[in-house]
């Protein structure tokens, strides 16, 4: 087909049949030719750019680049493999390698500029990949080596030199049975074997020589290197040195990585506190660089006032033991005291003689900082907390104080009901009567202890002096009903001066605890009501021998709303003893109880004695 086209024709089809993106331009820089391979690589048709300027194809960081490279090349010069950065039309960068060359009539005369531009960008980043592979290679501790199928060495890094002794230089080219001792050859024929059928082997324990004739212990992985159509052509080789120097070597090293990894500062000191080793943490929590601090005495980082610490410290070590400070402080560099926690342990020799000491220690800085947030928390928390308490008693007191005008409405119209028309009801009609009187003063009850409960809130509480027997008899007196009902037997033993606290609270508080004594008190109550005093303090104990408390109750009585035994057998609010608690708390003092199941139970109140009578 050739053949038939005219030369010009000809010429237009090989362009266009390039890979190569192929640009004409006249003097003034504008588009005569634009081929395929351009529209392809730029993303522009010949329409697009025959005619025009091709300033949107240069960045604009290039332009005086590419200014001074067209300069050149209309000077009469040719500018080879110029490698640049050109946009596609989409503004994607593209990596392009650029012959530019002027282009000359018959006559010699300069008619335009020619460019053939090339895309390397896949070219570019497959040698930025190998130099990251081969930078990668030859930092490796391991040796790696690559050869063909006949056994010839094709490359060979830094470590294999040193592992075995040969240059680069000396052992490309030539056969691996250099490093192969005689007797394991056949095992080396084998592992060729299996490269050449495309396997891998792996871990392959074996013997290789040095070149000074040293035998070596190693570890091989050999895999096979294969073209990108599949075909194996070679194989490469990572050696690794099983010697025990070099296993010591690669286990020191992984423990100072460790070392150096770690959050703690980790410092060692030999038995005359020189300092040894000094890791990263140590560097950051305390400023000075290794290179400063090794071989200056631990006292350095210590404040005058501490130094006794270290003798302490000391001691222990030289006698094989460890020592933890949880609590203490070292100077930084600047002279800032750093709170931290340490242990101090000895180290030893291969014999087991103390021969210096490791020490770790642990920044407490941030942790003293979320102690204090936490701390803040806590009270912010609580406060919200006794906020929406305070919030809570304030309702329930308005509550139960509403209720009460239509509950004793209640009882008002029962009691007329059942006086006024009671024989015109019959014996049910009577029962029905009765119990709602019942039951409206049972809750008229609850609706009381709620009202001394949460006034106990808000009240103010005038304290006085006042005489003990005087309480404990308006108690008895309030309770003269029960008492007479249930056959019971109350004492006081035992006498006190006078005591401070609030009069209508502490009546209230005795009348509680003999109420409840009374009540689980058993069969015929025998309570007693003891008063002692130790120094400033005044005790009232009411002790029965009734049904017990067990243990794991004891505590929650005291909250409001607590109750061990059924209303049909125990009548009650269980507010009492949360009134007990509140009561006394707001006087200043304190309430317990001591009791066993069956056994009967001792309820105490500690207040302060007045300070007249002391
Ligand atoms: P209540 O109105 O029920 O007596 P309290 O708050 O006074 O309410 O008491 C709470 C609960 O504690 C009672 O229901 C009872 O189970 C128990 N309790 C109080 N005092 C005694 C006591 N002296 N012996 C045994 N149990 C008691």
């Amino acid at each position: 087909m050739a053949a038939s086209l005219g030369y010009p024709a000809l010429l237009h089809a090989i362009i266009d049949s390039t890979d190569d993106a192929v640009i004409g331009k006249n003097v003034d820089g504008i588009v005569t030719l634009w081929n395929r391979a351009a529209e392809r690589i730029f993303g522009y048709s010949h329409a697009e750019m025959v005619g025009r300027l091709t300033a949107e194809l240069v960045p604009a960081y290039k332009h005086d680049e590419e200014s001074a490279v067209m300069a050149r090349a209309i000077g009469g010069e040719r500018v080879d493999n110029y490698e640049t950065i050109l946009l596609h039309k989409s503004g994607r960068p593209i990596e392009m390698s650029l012959t530019v060359s002027p282009i000359l009539d018959d006559s010699g005369k300069l008619v335009g500029v020619s460019h053939i531009a090339r895309d390397i960008t896949e070219r570019k980043a497959m040698n930025r990949q190998a130099l990251h592979l081969s930078a990668l290679v030859s930092s490796s501790d391991d040796a790696i080596a690559s050869k063909d199928l006949n056994g010839i060495v094709l490359s060979w890094n830094d470590a294999a030199e040193r592992m075995f002794g040969y240059t680069a230089a000396e052992i490309i080219g030539q056969s691996i049975c250099l490093i192969i001792p005689a007797d394991r050859r056949p095992e080396g024929e084998n592992v060729l074997r299996s490269v050449r059928a495309g396997e891998r082997v792996e871990h392959f324990d074996t013997i290789r020589r040095r070149k000074d004739g040293t035998l070596i212990p190693v570890s091989l992985t050999v895999s096979p290197i294969r073209t990108a159509s599949g075909a194996v052509i070679g194989a490469s080789k990572i050696v690794r040195d099983m010697s025990e120097r070099s296993m010591m070597e690669r286990e020191t090293n992984r423990l100072a990585a460790i070392v150096d990894s770690s959050d703690d500062a980790i410092i060692s000191t030999d038995l005359d506190d020189v300092i040894q080793t000094w890791n990263r943490a140590a560097e950051r929590m305390f400023g000075h660089t290794s290179t400063e601090i090794v071989g200056r005495p631990i006292i350095t980082i210590i404040p005058e006032n501490r130094l006794q610490e270290e003798v302490d410290i000391l001691a222990h070590i030289r006698s094989g033991l460890s020592m933890r400070l949880s609590d203490t402080v070292r100077c930084g560099k600047d002279g800032t005291l750093v709170p931290i926690s340490l242990t101090v342990s000895p180290i030893r020799d291969r014999h087991g003689r103390v021969v210096g000491a490791s020490t770790i220690a642990r920044d407490l800085s941030a942790l003293r900082v979320y102690a204090t947030t936490l701390e803040q928390t806590v009270k912010e928390r609580t406060a919200a907390l006794e906020t929406a308490n305070t919030h809570l008693e304030s309702f329930a007191y308005s509550v139960s104080h509403d209720l009460r005008a239509p509950l004793r409405g209640m009882q008002g119209l029962s009691h007329a009901l059942l006086e006024d028309y009671g024989e015109q009801l019959d014996e049910r009609g009577r029962d029905y009567a009765a119990r709602i009187i019942r039951e409206a003063a049972a809750l008229d009850e609850l609706i009381q202890d709620l009202l001394t409960y949460s006034r106990l809130t808000h009240i103010e509480v005038e304290m006085e002096d006042i005489g003990v027997a005087e309480v404990i008899n308006s108690a008895l007196h309030n309770l003269r009903e029960d008492i007479r009902l249930s056959h019971a037997a109350i004492r006081v033993s035992g006498s006190l001066p006078n005591v401070r606290a609030n009069r209508t609270m502490l009546i209230q508080v005795v009348t509680n605890l003999i109420s409840n004594a009374v009540k689980f008190g058993g069969e015929h109550p025998a309570v007693v009501v003891v008063l002692e005093h130790d120094g400033d303090l005044a005790r009232i104990t009411v002790e029965d021998h009734g049904i017990g408390i067990a243990p794991q109750h004891q505590e929650r009585i005291f909250r409001a709303f607590e109750r061990l035994h059924g209303v049909e057998s125990y009548p009650g609010t269980g507010m009492g003893l949360a009134i007990v608690r509140k009561a006394i708390e707001r006087q200043g003092g304190r309430v317990g109880v001591q009791s066993e199941e069956g056994q009967g139970s001792r309820f105490w109140i500690e207040l302060p004695r007045s300070v007249a009578a002391a």
